[in-house]
Parts: structure tokens; sequence; C-alpha cells
């Protein structure tokens, strides 16, 4: 169905948000130094982030309000048990003898050590790393490794399955902790780790801005996984970034639905949320349809932070999963990780009053950079404007392999001003493809865009996967977005086919929403109607349908393996691709 190409920020039944701003005026006017001021900071001086998240919330009175909020479990930790919690375990560190710096990871459901550990981590000034529980034992081994991981907090399952069978290729590792009270060798358990700490220094490190805090690993769509190091300043930007792209008010009900094992699990599921004094609800369920809508209505969610892959299934499961459904608190509802199509836009407007509001970022900029924000007419499939404190541009090469700012609505790199709080300060063990990914002032992000006249950002796709056919740049996001405007598709994946005349072809591959049948008709139809949306040059010359798409344990597409099978060629590193359970 085609629809309008613009949803008004102030258009009748829309929500009201309390953070309501004029985009030009404070992006004109802000300073770093309002973060500062909104955080108790002096600016150059010294900051923790998991001081900020906690102990600062006591000092001001809100250690009664509660922080996180444990679905399965019903397990609830208010600000003032979550500070004295993770300073012990900060305590707890510091016995076994770490020093500032040292790596601390967990391999954890989202389960309350999972949060008290990088919390207290940070406060004793060691570096947190989360690792998504659901990977293998390589993957993790290959992580810790990386990471001169020098504690593990763990299950006692995950141990055994996990850990065990790659231990003896992690010599670096000095205490496994398992949060189950059972005794296994070569391991200490929560409780009998804790009670040590009260003998060990509970003040918090004295850390800085470009201290080291975190650890992240990217998510392995285009290749092998890498490290990205962030620092403790970056707390600047998850409050700026919460209160202008997610509007985030102390004691909001707050669902962040990405696992802490990825950038936005910790940036936006433990980090941003806790600067604001939010209340999050944390699930440590599979996705199922039933149950999201369930815990959107039950805890009356006010801001949720999901991701297109999330919003796709929920869209296949169809209108019967959201019957009965009034979020009537629901106030904002935004999207990350890959592009969202104006499709879920427009499901967000028919299903929840409002449409989702997609923004961008990666591992490497540790926060949102690019964001469809509440103060500003929304265009379904555009990324949104840079916010406040950001400067985005995209970039060409002129003749002399010099970067230029490219002109309206020429496509290009989309690039960044160095400089901003949670930029990442190293690819760990690769300080060369560090140097590389910058040039001049910009960092360069490998995703290509534009940008339009009204200064709106349009993403293209990441380098690797556009498509040069006959002379034409393709994106595969554009032609994806036209196939799943069809009534049956429920996802699609687009690839360069390589071909003697045109150079490559566009291939879909097309996953079909719950009873509908792969018939030639059907797919004839599909094919006709992306010509008709895209033109005969940039539609699909050829096109698949698949039970299900490959994707990375985080959700997204992955568009390079597509094209492996489709080829023959060896698939990679595939670690990260999500495994059908
Ligand atoms: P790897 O770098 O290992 O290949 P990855 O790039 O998928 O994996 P992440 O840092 O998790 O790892 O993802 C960031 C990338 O995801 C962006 O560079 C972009 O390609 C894509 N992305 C994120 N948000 C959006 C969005 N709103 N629209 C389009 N693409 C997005
Ligand atoms: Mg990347």
């Amino acid at each position: 169905m085609q629809r309008p190409n613009i949803i008004r920020a102030n258009a009748a039944g829309l929500p009201v948000h309390p953070n309501w701003y004029d985009y030009a005026g404070q992006r004109a006017s802000f300073t770093w130094a309002q973060a500062h001021q909104a955080l108790g900071l002096d600016p150059g001086g010294t900051l923790n982030i998991g001081d900020l998240c906690t102990d600062r919330h006591l000092r001001q009175g809100r250690g009664q309000q509660a922080a996180l909020d444990f679905v399965a479990s019903g397990r609830r930790l208010s600000y003032g048990q979550l500070a004295a919690s993770s300073t012990q375990y900060g305590q707890a560190l510091r016995c076994l003898g770490l020093e500032p710096g040292d790596a601390v990871f967990t391999l954890l459901g989202r389960v309350p050590e999972l949060f008290i550990t990088v919390l207290g981590a940070l406060k004793a000034g060691m570096v947190a790393c989360p690792l998504f529980s659901a990977f293998g034992p390589e993957p993790v081994r290959t992580r810790l490794d990386l990471g001169a991981a020098k504690v593990l907090v763990t299950s006692a399952g995950l141990y055994q399955r996990k850990v065990l069978p790659v231990l003896d290729q992690l010599p670096a590792l000095r205490a496994v902790i398992v949060t189950d009270d059972v005794a296994l060798e070569g391991t200490r358990t929560w409780s009998s780790f804790m009670q040590d700490a009260s003998s060990c220094g509970a003040e918090t490190a004295v850390t800085r801005a470009d201290d080291a805090a975190l650890l992240h690993f990217t998510s392995g769509t285009t290749g092998k996984p890498k490290g990205a190091v962030h620092v403790h300043g970056a707390a600047l930007m998850h409050w700026m970034t919460g209160y202008y792209a997610l509007d985030l008010h102390p004691g909001d009900v707050y669902w962040c639905t990405a696992d802490p094992g990825w950038v936005t699990g910790t940036s936006y599921g433990i980090i941003a949320p806790l600067l604001h004094g939010a209340h999050c609800i944390i699930d440590d369920a599979e996705f199922d349809a039933y149950r999201w809508y369930s815990i959107l209505q039950e805890h009356a969610v006010q801001v949720w932070y999901t991701a297109p892959t999330a919003i796709r299934m929920l869209m296949k499961a169809g209108a019967a999963a959201a019957r009965g459904l009034r979020p009537d608190r629901l106030r904002l509802i935004a999207s990350v990780g890959e592009p969202l199509n104006p499709e879920a836009v427009w499901w967000g407007v028919e299903t929840f009053g409002q449409p989702i509001l997609d923004n961008w970022w990666q591992t490497e900029t540790g926060g949102i950079m690019i964001a469809n924000a509440p103060a500003f007419d929304v265009k379904p499939g555009s990324m949104g404007r840079p916010l406040p404190g950001v400067e985005a541009q995209v970039v060409v090469r002129d003749a002399a392999g010099q970067l230029q700012i490219a002109a309206a609505d020429e496509q290009g790199e989309l690039a960044l001003r160095r400089g901003w709080p949670s930029m990442f300060r190293a690819y760990l063990n690769n300080p060369e493809r560090y140097q590389a990914s910058f040039c001049g002032d910009f960092y360069l992000t490998g995703d290509l865009a534009r940008r339009d006249q009204d200064g709106y950002f349009w993403f293209i796709g990441r380098a690797d996967d556009v498509i040069k056919s006959a002379g034409h740049l393709i994106g595969p996001f554009e032609v994806e977005s036209a196939l799943m405007e069809h009534a049956a598709v429920a996802e699609a994946g687009v690839i360069g086919k390589p071909d003697p005349i045109a150079g490559e072809v566009v291939k879909a591959f097309v996953t079909l929403r719950s009873g509908q049948a792969p018939t030639a008709a059907l797919h004839a139809e599909l094919l006709a109607h992306a010509r008709q949306r895209l033109g005969a040059a940039v539609a699909p010359k050829e096109l698949e349908f698949a039970a299900c798409l490959p994707r990375t344990r985080s959700g997204k597409i992955m568009r390079r393996l597509l094209k492996a099978r489709e080829l023959g060629l060896p698939e990679g590193d595939t670690s990260t691709l999500e495994l059908p359970s």
C-alpha cells in the first residue's frame, strides 16, 4: 500500500512529549556543558558511569525508587539496593587483587547479577564486558581471550557447557563466579564472593572521561566481530540521547528489548535509563508476540526501545496477537539496528497510535547519533536527523581522493565529526583498522546514505552490500522496503548477484507472512509489484522464496551470507549467526 511520505509531529492524536523541543534551536544552542550540568559534573573533572547510574540517585533522595524490574523472576531492585550491591561487588573485585582497567566479563541471561557486575566493575574502575549468553564455546573463548578477561561471572549451566570446554585456553582468567549456589570445581559462588567484600575499599574509583569503561563487540554482520573500547565520558552521550531521542524522565517505565551482550542493551538497557532515574522492565524470555504485548500492557510501559527484527516479527504475528491491546501509557517507541522499513513505521501508527521512531548508530559510536525524535516530523524510511552535539555528514571523494561534503540528495558515505563523548577509542588489538576508520576530522562509518534538502538522512546500505547493476548504484534497503509493502511479504533480503552483462543483478530472498503460499503466481506478482514501485533498473530480476533469512544473533539480516550461499562461496565468520532453535 502506498502512504503519505510524512507524519507531522503535531498531528492530532499523537502522544505529547515532556521533553518536546525546538530541533533547530536546541541543536544550535546545545553544548556538552549542559550534559555535565544535568549530571552534576565539572567539565574536565572526574566521572564514573557506575556512580552516576546508582549512588548519584541516593545523593538525590531517589534510593527507594524502582530501578530494575525483572519480569520472569519477579525480582526488583531499587536504586538504593542497586547502589549497595554494586558497591559490594566492586569491593569483592578489589579483594581478588584486580587493578583498575582489568576486564570483567559476564556470560549471563538478563538477571540482576549481570547489572550488578557491570555497574560494580565500573565503580571499581574496571572495564565491563557483557557477552551474549547464547554464544557457543568458541565465540565465548575468542572474546574472553581478545579482551584478556580476568573475571567471568556466569551461571553453573553456562559454565559447564560453554566455558569449561575452553578454560585451558584462557590463561588470563583469574576467577569464575557462578550465580547459582552450587559448588563447582574451579569456580566461586556469587554469595561467597560477595561475602568477602567487606575487607576491601568501597569507594568509587577516581576515573576520568577518557578512562576505559566498556568493551563491546560488533554484531559481525559484515565479517569477524570487532572489539570496540569505550570510556566513562560516554555517560554524557547516554544522558543526552536518553533525553532527546528517548524522552526519558525519572520514574518513567522503560523497556529496552536488546540484550546487554550488544551495545544497545548496555548503552540503552543499562546506562541511559539509569542515568535518567527510569524504572527499567527487563525480560529474559525468548521472543513471543503475545508475551511482548502483555508486557507492554501489564507493566504500563511508557518508553519502548526495540529493533526492526522484533517489529517485523510482531507484524508477522498479525492483528490477532495485538487484539485487546490498549497501551494507553506508551508515549514513545524507538527502533535501532537495521533500517526500519516505512511499512513498519506505519504499522506503529496503526497498532500503537504513533510512528515508530527509527534511529541510527553503531557499536563504534557508543550512542544514538541520528534519530527521529519526538520533536519533529517523521519521514517514514528516513533515519532522522543528527542529535544535538552531533555533526553527521554525507561525504564523497573528489578526483584527488580528498573528502568533500556531498550535495543534498547525493549518495555518499556517512561520516561523523570526531569528538562526541561516546566515540570508541580503539579496536582491540587492531590499531591499524582504528586509524583507517578516520579521515582528518571525520570518522567514516562504512554506511552509505544521502541527506535530503530538509536535513533528513536516508540509509542506502552498508558500503559492502550496495549493488552495482548496469551503471546504477542500488541500495538493498530501498528494494527490500518496496517488497515489504506487499501484503504477502514478511521479510526481504536483497543482494547483488554477479552477472556478465550488468555487472550485478538484483536478487531478492523473501519470506512470507503466515497463511501465504509460495506460488508461481505470487512470485510473478511480487516481481511485477517491485517493477512498478522501483522501475525496471532497480527492481529485482530474480526472486526466491525462503523459509527464513540468515541473521546475526542480534537479529540482523546477513546479506553477505545470502550472497555466499547463492554463489557457493565459503561463508566466512559465522560465529554470530543465529542458529535455528
Ligand atoms: P559488523 O560491524 O561486525 O559487521 P554491525 O555493523 O551489524 O556488525 P553494529 O555496530 O551492531 O554491528 O551495527 C551497526 C550497523 O547497523 C550500522 O553501521 C548500520 O549498518 C546498521 N544500522 C543500525 N541502525 C540502523 C538504522 N536505523 N538504519 C539502517 N541501518 C542501521
Ligand atoms: Mg559495523
